[in-house]
């Protein structure tokens, strides 16, 4: 199942210009990820590489820009679409045999690095999943970890900070915890520039993404207020174009502060108050201001405010998380549903989710076919297969209408599965 492109996400894929500022020393690449190059009299800075498959595109269009040397890499995080695109750069630097850059890093990169060495595979199905609908077209868009170019200067747990001087511009680094612990930034004041990473996305914080590991909404919303004091007149994000002028940078970081104090601050109250998980994210949906929801730099194009209420519970909750102990030590979900049938037939489970589906109740149409899916093995019953054509249709009707990429590709993997059922059993 192919996924129309929006346009704001072919700009998240960095399908734009790449572009030049600061008095023509300045430039941003887009990749699948940023790369920003900073030139400065004796050399340059590269904050971010690109990702591997995309490494030689984004080489030569930094050449075609200047032929100074790499003096710097910067990783703003260790995520495959950030640090992996080394090797045209390598090359070169060996070829014209210049020194190896100094490449700068938090040391959560580097066990980062060692993780994704031990979970190769893992993280591999998972960006699978994740990235469904472009690796589909784009074969091996996915890559793998096991190389890696090591930082030789590397942050350290509470040290949040280093600064160097290159040519006569100063760099200023800093460490936040955001949509990663190894999260770096970078200031550069003599250009009124700051790089972001994936602290910035032009989009709703990547935070509670279903397939990934613990986020930091507080940690972000420091992250952007730390930014905003140096009061940047352009913002090189992580993802998407380039934000440009004072005020525009400025109201991005504000807005997206206060996504992320709200977020937290709401979730931590209803902690407080004693309150489970179900209870919590229904009344966050119910609260969440327009102004969030309208802001252009909080679409929820790839993560969203959904995905984040889990976030926020997750940094301070364990998996029990329904307050009901039958849910402690669950039956199979098949069994559970066998049970069912035996008290009423998958005729009318079906007829009823019909029923609610034409009501437009969609939700709550998939959890009653669930009981014929997940009960039924009987590869010639047809109710089972009407049954799956409703959840198909279904699952299409909300992948249609869903904005976050991630979202959508979750329910059409799913989708595509369940086709792929329906035309097995269609041949029998
Ligand atoms: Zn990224």
């Amino acid at each position: 199942m192919i996924r129309r492109t929006t346009e704001g996400m072919r700009d998240w894929f960095g399908m734009f210009p790449s572009v030049t500022f600061g008095a023509g020393k300045c430039h941003l690449i887009g990749s699948m990820a940023n790369t920003g190059v900073i030139e400065t009299k004796d050399g340059l800075v590269i904050f971010d590489l690109p990702i591997k498959q995309f490494a030689e595109r984004t080489f030569r269009e930094v050449r075609k820009r200047t032929n100074k040397q790499v003096k710097y890499i910067i990783y703003s995080h260790g995520h495959f679409d950030h640090a992996f695109g080394f090797a045209p750069f390598i090359e070169e630097i060996k070829e014209k045999g210049w020194e190896i850059p100094q490449i700068i890093a938090h040391e959560n990169c580097i066990k980062r690095f060692e993780k994704y060495k031990m979970l190769d595979n893992y993280h591999n199905w998972i960006n699978k999943m994740q990235f469904a609908s472009v690796a589909g077209r784009r074969q091996g868009l996915l890559v793998t970890a096991l190389e890696t170019l090591e930082p030789t200067i590397i942050l350290k747990g509470n040290e949040d900070s280093y600064f160097f001087k290159l040519g006569d511009i100063n760099f200023e680094i800093y460490h936040d915890k955001g949509e990663t612990d190894d999260s770096i930034w970078l200031w550069v004041p003599e250009k009124k520039t700051i790089c972001t990473g994936d602290l910035f996305i032009s989009s709703f914080p990547n935070i509670g993404n279903p397939y990934k590991v613990q986020r930091y909404p507080k940690g972000w919303a420091i992250a952007m207020e730390k930014m905003m004091e140096k009061e940047p007149e352009y913002l090189a994000p992580g993802h998407g174009p380039l934000i440009e002028g004072k005020e525009k940078v400025r109201d991005s970081l504000l807005i997206t502060a206060e996504a992320m104090h709200f977020v937290h601050d709401e979730v931590v109250k209803r902690l407080n108050e004693g309150k489970w998980f179900e209870q919590i994210f229904h009344e966050m949906m119910e609260i969440f201001p327009d102004k969030f929801k309208d802001h252009e730099m909080l679409r929820p194009m790839y993560g969203c405010y959904r995905f984040a209420i889990h976030a926020a519970y997750r940094l301070y909750h364990g998996w029990y998380n329904s307050g009901n102990p039958t849910d402690l030590f669950p039956s199979k979900s098949k069994d559970i549903a066998k049970e069912f049938l035996k008290i009423n037939s998958e005729e009318k489970y079906l007829d009823h989710a019909k029923r609610i589906y034409n009501e437009g109740k969609l939700q709550l149409a998939l959890h009653i076919l669930d009981v014929i899916v997940n009960g039924r093995d009987n590869t010639n019953n047809n109710i089972l297969l009407e049954a799956l054509k409703l959840k198909f249709e279904i699952l299409r009707q909300k992948s249609n209408e869903e904005t976050s990429f991630i979202a959508a590709n979750i329910i059409d993997n799913a989708a595509l599965q369940i086709k792929n059922r329906i035309k097995e059993k269609e041949k029998k």
